[in-house]
């Protein structure tokens, strides 16, 4: 309010009347156009996504191509209704034309030019914009009144920390090396309408948080979001729900966060769970921010601040805590599940997680699990080539445990001895992802203790959500507890997964027992491919297995499972 009640101060003093504006998602996050009508004045936004949602009374629903969510038919009735005249939706040349010619008539006509930027740079007061249509350039120079509201964020310390920058945008943004514009603006330009032949030139900055969060020892590398879109554009939910749905200007995943310190934590509350933790964000994004572990925080704040949990939040929590208590519960499944179980699925959910979950179909849990099996199956190995652990997870210890047992008829060519270590339990994820640290860190304790690392070559996982939590999560969960350092750092660094034991460490040779005929499709699960950063052992396997591998689109995009 105070940084739109500032512009409107210095639009009444210079008296405007008309003002153009330059797309700035800081204005957005202000709410500054409402303000600015209320106050009597006329605002034309000049970038033309920001030029259609305006005369539609809508908001933005990307932050780089704020009116994505239209199609070229929707634009031309809009602009056949302000025309008068019909306009062909395949014409868009000629749209573009309609829409030049009414901007043009209002930058000739308006007194102040609205604008944001990209950088402020400290050391020379040098305001950068990056933009493609020219609208940027306009609204900038032609009004006799320019006024720049920057977010605090913005402000970079010299020329070369905005060249980064100018480097990475429009390759991020909107896939160019370099925007078709890139103004700079070093105080006030020349002016022939003034009286001391200079432009009126303010500079606004906005906090709205941002000092704070500079702060703010988890959440200050949001600062380094350069608003480039991408995290929003690779994100499995932005693309199936639109930005309209996150409720305010920042969308994809940085909007799950922003929104909480620029929107306040009930916008937040209702946005935050979007989230599958595909990790798809935090592979693109620029400013190397670790998004997905942001979300869950901003999430975990969210429940703190409000002070009750949610009951399933606190029933896993308490339950994966106790492992005899879980693995209890899961031998019991077997049983329960009888009623709704479907073959190899449960046809739904139990009520709990009903309503929410009703699209997917579980898999049942085994009669038998793994740990049950192991005494039967455990190999004994002579003089062994490696000594392995294997991390089961709930899923292959009670639910897949066949997989387990194909893993071991696999690996008796090659002498390799596998144990299960018995008290190992869950790895913790779910309590993470549902905000229960504190579970989720005593998890990670349980299973530090039940798995030696000083005493495995490797520790292996068939289940790469495991594998990626103990490997990338569980240093960061364990970083407080003394004595703990070495023993996790150590566990990291053994984790593998199953194929990149059987490609990089066991390099097995081509295999013909599979016919070369049979054609297979790979699908990359997320904690593998980004989560592990292992993409193309998996590839190699197939081929050494005498598959045809057949690359087909989005192999890697999230399954949408979470
Ligand atoms: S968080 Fe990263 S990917 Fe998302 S908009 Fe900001 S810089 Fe781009
Ligand atoms: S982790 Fe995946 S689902 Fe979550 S915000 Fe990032 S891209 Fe979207």
């Amino acid at each position: 309010q105070e940084a739109n009640r500032i512009i409107a101060g210095i639009a009444e003093q210079n008296g405007v009347r008309k003002i153009v504006k330059g797309k700035s998602m800081t204005a957005e996050e202000t709410f500054l156009n409402d303000h600015l009508e209320a106050e009597g004045f006329q605002v034309t936004e000049t970038d033309l996504g920001e030029w259609i949602i305006q005369l539609r009374h809508e908001g933005p629903s990307h932050m780089v191509m704020p009116a994505i969510h239209l199609s070229r038919q929707e634009v031309a009735e809009l602009f056949s209704k302000i025309t008068g005249t019909d306009q062909d939706p395949n014409d868009i040349q000629g749209m573009v034309k309609v829409a030049r010619g009414r901007l043009r008539q209002a930058f000739l006509e308006a007194d102040m030019g609205i604008s944001g930027a990209n950088f402020a740079i400290a050391q020379t007061g040098t305001l950068g914009l990056v933009t493609n249509e020219g609208n940027g350039r306009l609204v900038t120079t032609l009004p006799r009144v320019h006024v720049a509201l920057v977010g605090f964020d913005k402000l970079v310390p010299d020329l070369a920390s905005a060249l980064r920058i100018l480097r990475v945008l429009p390759r991020n943004a909107t896939g160019q090396l370099i925007s078709t514009y890139v103004t700079w603006i070093t105080g006030a330009t020349p002016s022939s309408v003034t009286a001391d032949g200079k432009k009126v030139f303010h500079v606004v900055f906005l906090d709205n948080g941002r000092l704070a969060l500079a702060k703010d020892p988890i959440f200050a590398s949001t600062l380094r979001c350069i608003r480039c879109g991408a995290c929003a554009n690779v994100c499995p939910i932005y693309r199936l729900v639109g930005g309209h749905n996150y409720g305010h200007v920042y969308i994809g995943a940085i909007g799950l966060i922003l929104t909480y310190f620029y929107h306040g934590r009930k916008n937040a509350r209702a946005i935050v769970q979007n989230c599958l933790n595909c990790q798809a964000c935090k592979a693109v994004c620029p400013g190397g921010i670790d998004l997905p572990r942001l979300i869950k925080e901003v999430y975990r704040n969210v429940l703190q601040t409000e002070g009750s949990k949610p009951l399933r939040n606190r029933l896993l929590g308490r339950v994966l805590k106790d492992r005899g208590l879980f693995h209890f519960l899961l031998r019991r499944a077997w049983l329960a599940q009888k009623p709704v179980s479907d073959g190899p699925y449960l046809r739904h959910m139990p009520m709990l997680f009903g309503a929410e979950h009703s699209f997917r179909r579980l898999p049942v849990v085994s009669a038998k699990p793994l740990r049950d099996r192991w005494p039967r199956i455990a190999p004994t190995v002579a003089a062994p080539r490696y000594r392995i652990a294997l991390f089961a997870g709930c899923l292959v210890d009670f639910v897949y445990p066949e997989q387990a047992e194909a893993l071991l008829r696999l690996l008796a060519d090659y002498r390799v001895q596998v144990e299960f270590p018995m008290e190992q339990t869950c790895c913790g994820l779910p309590a993470k992802m549902m905000a229960e640290n504190e579970a989720a860190r005593e998890v990670a304790i349980q299973n530090l203790n039940a798995v030696d690392p000083a005493g495995y070559d490797y520790v292996l996982t068939l289940c790469a959500s495991c594998g990626s939590h103990l490997k990338e999560n569980y240093p960061k969960l364990l970083a407080g507890p003394p004595g703990l350092g070495v023993k996790v750092a150590q566990l990291a660094s053994k984790v593998i997964d199953f194929s990149s034991f059987m490609v990089d460490v066991l390099q097995i040779p081509p295999l013909s027992h599979v016919g070369a005929s049979d054609m297979v499709a790979y699908h990359a699960p997320c904690h593998l491919c980004r989560g592990l950063g292992v993409t193309q052992e998996p590839r190699e396997l197939l081929a050494r297995s005498g598959l045809d591998y057949v690359p087909s689109k989005e192999e890697e995009v999230c399954c949408g499972f979470g």
